[in-house]
């Protein structure tokens, strides 16, 4: 019999996590040739998330925890889970619900079919607003034009099958800023993608706030793409060019007319728009700075409390 892992990353689901096993629990008892385990990880959350999860253990011996020493953040999470999975498949998914568990059938089908990965391609419902969709399709354009990684179409998601032997590679990397859906994309392997719409969270918030959400778009790019270095030979070259022009236009005027090109005005704003272009250059390298930083200090990308496997 063959076994699948269901890797959960759970921040603050203390509303959840017992919904989400209920709902695996059928799907699997529909899939008569399959085990599965369901490998919570208890990011660091501050509900009863924990309390949850080890009496869930306690009732259901398929349900195992990993529980950090704080919150390292979802890509850790699911990092983790995979790192201690031992299925002949690995899926990873949301505790909240909006992957829905009912997609699992699906996934293995493709999974039997040869495909060594099944990611899934998400279309928001109505009600999610037009702004999150707008600029999640925005930001997943621009990561495939400027990187390797192509997660055009509707978006990247963390829910996601991999076979062992893609588990086993991704296993061995050690990045220090985890960014899984670019790496996925990136290893190759069988891919294929199944579509699927994302459902309401069940209960509980996101835990994912604009200022998070930012941080991860920069993650993500900055992973996988060193493009953003070279604006500055970029815009160099397009303003010494400028700059050449101008200094052209402005010896002709003198001969011609006479007269100096007045104006502090125009000065001022120059020198002031050179600055903020050097500053957000500046800023830019300073980001691939703190990444090879945090590097090269080799520390871990989570922390485990406690695990009851
Ligand atoms: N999550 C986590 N650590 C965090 C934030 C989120 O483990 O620091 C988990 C969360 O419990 C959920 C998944 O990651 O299972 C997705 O998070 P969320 O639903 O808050 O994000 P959204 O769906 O709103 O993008
Ligand atoms: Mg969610």
């Amino acid at each position: 019999m063959k076994k699948i892992s269901i890797v959960i990353p759970a921040h603050n689901e203390e509303g959840n996590v017992s919904l989400i096993h209920q709902r695996i629990k059928e799907v699997f008892s529909g899939l008569e040739n399959y085990r599965f385990e369901i490998i919570f990880v208890n990011d660091g959350s501050r509900d009863n998330t924990q309390q949850k999860l080890v009496e869930l253990a306690e009732k259901f011996e398929e349900v195992k925890y990993i529980e950090f020493s704080r919150n390292f953040g979802h890509q850790p999470a699911v990092k983790a889970g995979m790192d201690f999975a031992n299925g002949n498949a690995v899926i990873s998914m949301d505790a909240d619900l909006q992957h829905p568990p009912e997609l699992i059938p699906e996934m293995i089908k493709k999974w039997e079919e040869g495909f060594d990965i099944v990611y899934t391609i998400r279309t928001y419902p109505k009600q999610i607003s037009a702004f999150k969709r707008k600029t999640s399709d925005l930001y997943y354009k621009l990561l495939s034009v400027i990187s390797d990684v192509n997660l055009k179409e509707g978006g990247g998601s963390d829910f996601r099958l991999m076979d062992s032997s893609v588990v086993d590679v991704m296993r061995n990397m050690n990045e220090a800023d985890i960014f899984l859906r670019g790496l996925s994309n990136w290893m190759g392997f069988r891919q294929t993608g199944i579509h699927f719409t994302a459902g309401e969270r069940a209960s509980g918030e996101s835990s994912y706030n604009l200022k998070k959400m930012m941080k991860f778009a920069f993650t993500g790019i900055t992973a996988f793409s060193v493009k953003p270095l070279y604006l500055a030979a970029y815009l160099g070259f397009l303003f010494s060019v400028f700059a050449v022009l101008g200094y052209g236009i402005y010896v002709i005027h003198s001969f011609v007319s006479k007269t100096e090109i007045s104006g502090w005005a125009s000065l001022i704003i120059t020198v002031v728009f050179f600055g903020g272009i050097q500053l957000i250059i500046l800023g830019i390298i300073g980001i691939y700075l703190g990444k090879i930083f945090k590097q090269v200090k080799e520390r871990p990308n989570y922390i485990i409390r406690s695990k009851n496997f």
